[in-house]
């Protein structure tokens, strides 16, 4: 049996490797097994020893009785005898107490509910061991202690190490998995587990580092002798959560970068100059050119290009993603542009098409309401080469969906596609084609070294000229017609606004009872024909929602009351004014994408944020941050700091399993720093072949295996 194996054995097998009498003794079935798969996605041995305690007690040392009140609140062991024990009636219920004594004094132990075993179980003549919580109420005392007999307790092992405390779940622990339950099973298996966990690190690493050995590292974090001993294994698994998906990243780039791809741009063509030259309706931002040129050695370069294109919203990336397909096309390939909603791929096709007017290129749009007589002639002039450029939705990923010759893929606005759907835009050639993503920024900064690890990152750090920042408000909503005055104002100017309501699910009915009284209330308030009002949402058609975004872009309605299918991209530069309502129901990185949807020209505009009726001082503190900044990096990570990751979009649909123990905001100098050692370690060795390094390959193997299985699903 070789490492893989055992540690990667499902735990209904693995028990019937490990010593039976143990498995016997401490109850573990194969049952129980199937639950924790269940309940907590713990599957094989290596998740099981990966399931680390969240917190530690301390059974290593009894304190005295008469000490008992320096420990209030907290966990505290003692031994001695009970002295005697009776019932009290405490308010309306009874309670059954004990006093407990020791050399120093003596404490009272009660007990509020299920006491009938109390006085038939314990004796007044017997040395016990109690470990419980210190509280208070008249004297102290301890409820519901854990107790166990002297000489049970020396007979466990409780007192050699640090006591785990695990996370479990109510089925489990009725099941018998509880805290303790999965410390038992944990403590059957780890010396087993050990004979197959190998130290992947070369000895220089561990050294520099000043890591404690991988085997170490997994006693420790689960039994550790001292709290020393727990920080050392705790920053060593946590270094290797970090550094083990940098140097996988690192590796699969120098592999990536060797091979050869035949999608190799030689030329800048007619095409592109002639754009360049004609049809940009404005001078490129400097860091517009500067990414363009970035983009241009990837596709030049032989090598296939993986790049995110960081750019807030608003800073124009949409123009650089037509040059470098233009790119594309000059040089005999095709490119296509996903979008992740059908309205922003529209836009993009209405956009696209608008600008490349007068030139020899054919651009098409597929999206899912693509009629089917349409769909076939596309399908067909695609494999053809007819079209050049192909802008569409998810439509685009599905199997149907065959290019003549595909060489750049442009995903915008990333964080709504996955590891997963790039992964089959992969399979759509013989070799993967250049890819580019854009994204709007969603996650901080340090996230980026890990999510988009396998990307070279493009940043466009400036905005166009004559840009203000959007001037942010927030307003209760008894303030609410102060929003309108505004509006009115905004109005008169010509200008255009937005009014967004929050629907949670679309696709619920009720849910859509807020935005048609929203449209009421706004109708009342601003009349027609005086003023021009339409209301836009999910669930209508998106010929309806195309319509009216076509004339609202053509300046023929001045208030578009809408849910969040605005969100994401939608540009029309006369928009000066977005009104969020219930706005403390979004995440602030949604926020910061609507708030884009204006301030896309060089007038004033402004973003106010009305909140609900019940809305807390949290969440007001929340809507203040983005009254005080428009930079969507730190947005972002204030967003991960109030909501955790999970609630990060370009997280949570990323795909990919995350930090199981780093926390990536407080821990990016951990992150930083193992980053560092990687890439030190890639340069000295690009493929690893150093016999010291050879053993990081089983590392760089296991991420292939989960990125494999990732990248079939579906
Ligand atoms: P995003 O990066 O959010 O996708 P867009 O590509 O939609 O931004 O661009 C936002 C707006 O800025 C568009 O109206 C676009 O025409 C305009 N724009 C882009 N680049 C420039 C530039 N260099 N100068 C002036 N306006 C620009
Ligand atoms: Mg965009």
């Amino acid at each position: 049996m070789n490492e893989i194996n055992f540690l990667d054995l499902p735990l209904e097998v693995a028990i019937t490797q490990l010593p039976q009498a143990e498995v016997k003794a401490k109850k573990i079935t194969i049952n129980k097994c199937k639950l924790l798969k269940k309940e907590l996605e713990i599957t094989t041995i290596r998740d099981l020893i990966n399931h680390f305690p969240y917190r530690f007690y301390d059974k290593r040392e009894f304190k005295k009785i008469k000490e008992a009140s320096h420990y209030f609140n907290q966990y505290i062991l003692l031994t001695g005898y009970f002295k005697e024990f009776y019932e009290e009636n405490l308010g309306k219920r009874r309670v059954m107490k004990g006093i407990f004594a020791d050399a120093s004094g003596i404490i009272e132990i009660t007990w509020f509910n299920h006491y009938g075993w109390v006085k038939e179980k314990i004796k007044t003549n017997i040395q016990y061991v109690l470990f419980g919580r210190v509280s208070y109420y008249k004297n102290y005392y301890i409820a519901h202690p854990e107790i166990k007999t002297l000489e049970k307790f020396l007979q466990s092992e409780e007192y050699k190490h640090l006591y785990p405390i695990y996370s479990t779940t109510e089925r489990l622990a009725k099941a018998g998995l509880n805290s303790d339950g999965i410390m038992s099973f944990i403590k059957i298996v780890l010396p087993q587990a050990m004979k197959y966990i190998k130290e992947p690190y070369p000895n220089e690493l561990l050294k520099d580092a000043k890591l404690v050995s991988i085997t170490e590292a997994y006693q420790n974090i689960h039994f550790p002798k001292t709290e020393k001993d727990y920080e050392k294994a705790l920053y060593r698994m946590k270094f290797s959560e970090a550094f083990d998906l940098q140097i996988f990243y690192a590796y699969q780039n120098v592999v990536r970068d060797k091979q050869q791809t035949p999608y190799r741009f030689t030329k800048v063509g007619k095409l592109f100059n002639e754009f360049y030259n004609k049809h940009l309706p404005f001078e490129l931002t400097k860091a517009q050119k500067k990414v363009i040129r970035e983009i241009w050695e990837d596709l030049r370069s032989g090598r296939q290009m993986n790049r995110l294109l960081q750019g807030d919203v608003g800073s124009g990336k949409t123009i650089v993603a037509l040059m470098s397909i233009l790119l594309a096309i000059d040089n005999g390939y095709q490119a296509c542009l996903m979008a992740p909603t059908e309205l922003l791929a529209q836009q993009h096709f209405k956009t696209i098409s608008k600008l490349l007017k007068g030139l020899p290129v054919e651009v098409d749009l597929l999206v899912g309401s693509t009629p089917q007589k349409k769909r076939n002639y596309l399908l067909k002039d695609l494999l053809e080469g007819k079209i050049n450029i192909l802008i569409g939705t998810h439509a685009l990923i599905e199997e149907v969906v065959q290019f003549k010759n595909l060489g750049l893929v442009i995903i915008d606005e990333q964080h709504r596609f996955g590891v997963i759907q790039r992964a089959k835009l992969h399979l759509k050639s013989d070799y993967p084609p250049h890819v580019l993503v854009m994204t709007a920024t969603p996650i901080p900064r340090t996230l980026t070294l890990t999510v988009y690890g396998d990307l070279r990152v493009s940043v466009i750090d400036e905005l166009p000229p004559n840009r203000k920042p959007v001037k942010t408000i927030y307003l209760p909503s008894t303030l609410r017609y102060q929003a309108w005055d505004l509006m009115r104002n905004e109005i008169k100017k010509g200008h255009q606004a937005y009014v967004v309501y929050p629907l949670i699910d679309e696709s619920k009915k009720m849910n859509l009872i807020a935005l048609t009284e929203g449209y009421d209330a706004i109708i009342a308030e601003f009349p027609p024909p005086q003023y021009s009002i339409a209301m836009i949402h999910g669930r209508m058609s998106s010929q309806e929602r195309d319509e009216i975004m076509y004339h609202f872009s053509k300046g023929k309605i001045d208030i578009l009351v809408a849910t969040t299918v605005i969100e994401v991209g939608v540009d029309v530069p006369n928009a000066s004014l977005m009104i969020i309502e219930n706005a403390e129901r979004f995440g602030l990185a949604q926020l910061h994408q609507m708030r884009g949807r204006v301030g896309r020209s060089s007038e004033q505009a402004y973003c106010i944020l009305i909140g609900g009726e019940n809305i807390s001082e949290n969440a007001i503190h929340r809507l203040k941050i983005m009254v005080e900044t428009t930079d969507g990096f730190k947005i972002a990570e204030e967003d991960y700091r109030l909501r955790g990751p999970g609630e990060i979009e370009g997280v949570r649909q990323s795909g990919q399993r995350f930090f199981n123990i780093i926390d990536p905001i407080n821990d990016q100098h951990l992150i930083e720093y193992s980053n560092k050692f990687a890439q030190e370690l890639i340069c000295k060795d690009p493929l690893l072949e150093k016999t010291e390094y050879k053993s990081l390959h089983s590392i760089i193997e296991r991420y292939k295996l989960e990125n494999i299985s990732l990248s079939s699903i579906g």
